[in-house]
């Protein structure tokens, strides 16, 4: 499943090739994604030019100036723009085609779990829309820090890993990265959210954006076309501090490293750094 790296990944590519570049057609072929993506898109974006892509949590919002293209990759979705000439034939899983003078976006996502749907800027600012509008902080924001992570967790009294992979304090941090982050905090995964003091919190906040800067940066290098569905995930694990090392030495102290589960997912951690 794409994760806040991979999503960034993606942005960022989709940003340098397709911006500034006004649409042609859209062409839906399967309108069946988690909702269905509406009838009229080719009607509100063609002739539309494309501003930016920008990122909230893990959807992509291409701003079209009159409204908001809201995207979001499910499970399994993958974007990628072809430029002239590289056009291929469709394939059975892209779905949605987005011609743009000089090039295609085109969304492929075989299980069908992803989004696309049209926000018109009548309707007020996308940041309000129901699916965006609960999300945590962005934690590669300058509004992400420790004291408000230390205000945000004195009302959860529940163990920290899973208060991070919810996504109510903060989004993005996905199953591997809250194993990552909470061991370079050497935070224990099932401490009490509550009981994790300022100086705590400031450290963890440091190695959440670590974290997910670092995956970003060992993405970008290694996906040239920015067609992602799990590649910078599949990077990131094969250098992982702890995650899927169970039973394999720490990598700082080589004490062998410990698996858990916590609310049906895999938390790995060192049970000598943390504490
Ligand atoms: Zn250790």
């Amino acid at each position: 499943m794409p994760e806040l790296p991979e999503v960034e990944i993606v942005r960022r590519g989709l940003e340098s090739r397709a911006r500034g570049r006004r649409v042609r057609a859209v062409r839906v072929r399967e309108a069946r994604l988690r909702w269905p993506v509406p009838d009229a898109l080719d009607r509100y974006l063609a002739g539309a030019e494309l501003r930016a892509v920008e990122r909230r949590g893990k959807y992509l919002l291409f701003d079209f100036g009159h409204g908001t293209l809201l995207a979001h990759l499910g499970m399994s979705g993958n974007f990628r723009f072809l430029g002239d000439g590289l056009l291929e034939a469709p394939g059975r899983h892209d779905h949605v085609d987005v011609e743009f003078e000089h090039g295609t976006l085109r969304y492929r996502d075989p299980r069908r779990f992803g989004a696309m749907l049209w926000h018109p800027s009548t309707q007020g600012p996308v940041l309000a829309h129901p699916l965006l509008a609960s999300l945590g902080v962005e934690p590669l924001s300058d509004a992400f820090d420790g004291a408000l992570l230390h205000r945000a967790m004195r009302s959860r009294g529940g163990a920290i890993k899973p208060v991070l992979l919810a996504g109510g304090v903060v989004v993005g941090v996905g199953n591997i990265y809250a194993s990552e982050s909470l061991f370079r905090a050497g935070i224990r995964p099932t401490t009490v959210a509550q009981r994790i003091g300022p100086a705590r919190c400031d450290r963890l906040a440091r190695a959440i954006r670590e974290t997910l800067d670092e995956a970003i940066e060992r993405g970008g290098s290694t996906l040239r076309d920015f067609v992602s569905s799990d590649g910078a995930a599949g990077c990131y694990q094969a250098a992982s501090l702890v995650y899927a090392r169970a039973g394999e030495p720490c990598r700082v102290c080589g004490t062998a490293v410990r698996t858990i589960r916590q609310q049906q997912r895999s938390t790995y951690w060192c049970p000598r750094c943390q504490r």
